[in-house]
């Protein structure tokens, strides 16, 4: 075991964020211990031991830079030495214009970072109330699934009741499985290179007998503790959707512009779309498919899908509760606990949503718990930067009255200035933005670099 001198930041759950977190503090020469309960105490959604690991989707979303506000965080956190994009990176798929990674690999070169890093001490241990008095500095960042003894523990010292809603598993499909002479590979609109995603095509009565059956489909129970809990609209299960009327998942997941069925020529009334899930190329999930029906159901519904007639699954689609804190309320602009500022929050426990924004909470906890253990002042992203906007909006943006978890975008961006925008520059308007984050980012890391060397 690593011996840690005093001055160190304590980092509660090694995910997304926690293990960020963790390498931007070490990065700066700041002392962390990183507590993971796995595999001691298990989650209902992970299924490893591993640091990061990625609990459904292999997906980081668009890579797009300049426009798309999630590509543009991306960049923002590669720029800021992220170990999470690094890995990221590394670890890649084919997934047309998304970053999307191998699971296995990607979470390894995380673990891996960490465990070689000599400031970084990994503790496999439950945390199961309020840290120890004598740990000055803690960032917690135990997420969607943080353990009972801690969410209860967070509820009775932060004064407020955690809320919580369902997130939603996609099912995962062995390729061998797929029949390849219904199905083809296409990228929506030949993105990527043209050819990364599996579609299968459904005619109008097939999709409208499909539809009718999802909806009339056996789903799970709720666990009392999940009643009367809203959805994320972002991560809708897709009956919930079918059941909002007939033509809802052609405008969805099923959407079939950009796509053309070879056997026709011509597109399809509706396409369901299957992402490469590993880096072997076994793997699929069923993009957009999350699902509270029942296994059975979801075997004997999905294999209703062209091509899918003989589909075995790798993993069946899932609900989980998400835990979350009403941040706009609790944290400061450094996401710190108003009422116990050595404690801060990070990840998708701060009412952030997705991989990636958890990560890029993480980073920031990490940088100012550094900052604050140097003697620096913790300095902000500007709000003009995807970073800043993000953790603008968590912690003071957003209404508190409403608040519900937020993926990043560029309605959180203070606009441009008056004149930037003409008649003839009018879809410019991302690429400004994100030109203008790059540009201020660079600023704010410019003396935080100097500070730091
Ligand atoms: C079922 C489900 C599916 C999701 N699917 C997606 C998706 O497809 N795409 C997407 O972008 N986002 C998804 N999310 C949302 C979210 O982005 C991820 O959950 C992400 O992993 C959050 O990062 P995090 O670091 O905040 O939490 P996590 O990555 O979950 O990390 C928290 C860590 O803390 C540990 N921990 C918990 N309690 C304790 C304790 N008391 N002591 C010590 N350690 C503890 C956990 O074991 C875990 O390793 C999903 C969430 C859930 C619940």
């Amino acid at each position: 075991m690593k011996t840690m001198p005093s001055q160190t930041i304590h980092i509660i759950g090694g995910g997304l964020a926690g293990s960020e977190a963790a390498w931007q503090a070490a990065r700066a020469g700041v002392p962390v211990v990183l507590h993971e309960m796995r595999p001691v105490r298990a989650t209902a959604a992970h299924v490893s031991d591993g640091l990061a690991e990625l609990v459904c989707s292999n997906s980081f979303r668009s890579d797009d830079t300049e426009n798309n506000a999630v590509g543009l965080l991306h960049e923002e956190m590669r720029r800021c030495g992220s170990l999470i994009m690094r890995a990221a990176d590394a670890h890649r798929v084919p997934a047309g214009g998304a970053l999307a990674v191998d699971r296995q690999g990607f979470s390894a070169a995380v673990q891996r970072a960490l465990v070689a890093e000599p400031l970084v001490e990994l503790r496999r241990e439950e945390i199961t109330g309020l840290p120890p008095a004598d740990w000055d500095s803690v960032i917690v960042a135990t997420g969607p699934l943080t353990s009972a003894a801690l969410a209860e523990a967070i509820r009775t010292f932060s004064g407020e009741d955690a809320l919580a809603f369902f997130d939603a598993i996609a099912p995962i499909v062995y390729r061998e499985t797929i029949d390849m002479a219904k199905a083809w590979l296409q990228s929506r609109y030949g993105k990527g290179d043209g050819a990364d995603y599996i579609n299968c095509a459904l005619d109008k009565p097939q999709y409208e007998a499909f539809v009718a059956a999802l909806v009339a489909g056996e789903k799970t129970e709720f666990h009392e503790w999940e009643t009367d809990t809203p959805y994320f609209e972002g991560c809708l299960p897709i009956e919930v959707m079918a059941a909002r009327g007939i033509d809802t998942l052609r405008y969805g997941p099923m959407k079939p512009v950009g796509l053309r069925d070879p056997r026709t020529g011509r597109g399809a009334h509706a396409v369901v779309q299957l992402r490469q899930d590993n880096a072997l190329g076994t793997l699929y999930n069923i993009v957009g498919f999350q699902t509270k029906l029942k296994h059975a159901e979801q075997k004997r519904l999905f294999r209703m899908i062209p091509g899918l007639e003989q589909a075995e699954f790798a993993r069946l689609g899932g609900l989980h509760r998400n835990t979350f804190l009403n941040s706009p309320r609790l944290l400061d602009g450094a996401l710190r606990l108003k009422a116990m500022p050595r404690l801060r929050f990070a990840g998708q426990i701060t009412g952030v949503e997705g991989y990636v924004e958890s990560a890029a909470i993480g980073l920031l906890a990490g940088r100012f718990a550094a900052a604050e253990r140097l003697g620096r002042d913790v300095a902000l992203p500007p709000a003009t930067t995807a970073l800043g906007a993000l953790l603008r909006h968590i912690t003071a943006g957003a209404d508190a009255g409403t608040f519900q978890p937020m993926n990043v975008n560029f309605g959180l961006f203070p606009p441009l200035p008056e004149g930037a925008i003409t008649r003839g520059n009018r879809g410019e308007r991302k690429p400004l933005l994100a030109r203008r984050a790059l540009a201020d980012l660079a600023h704010w890391l410019g003396p935080a670099r100097a500070a730091a060397e």
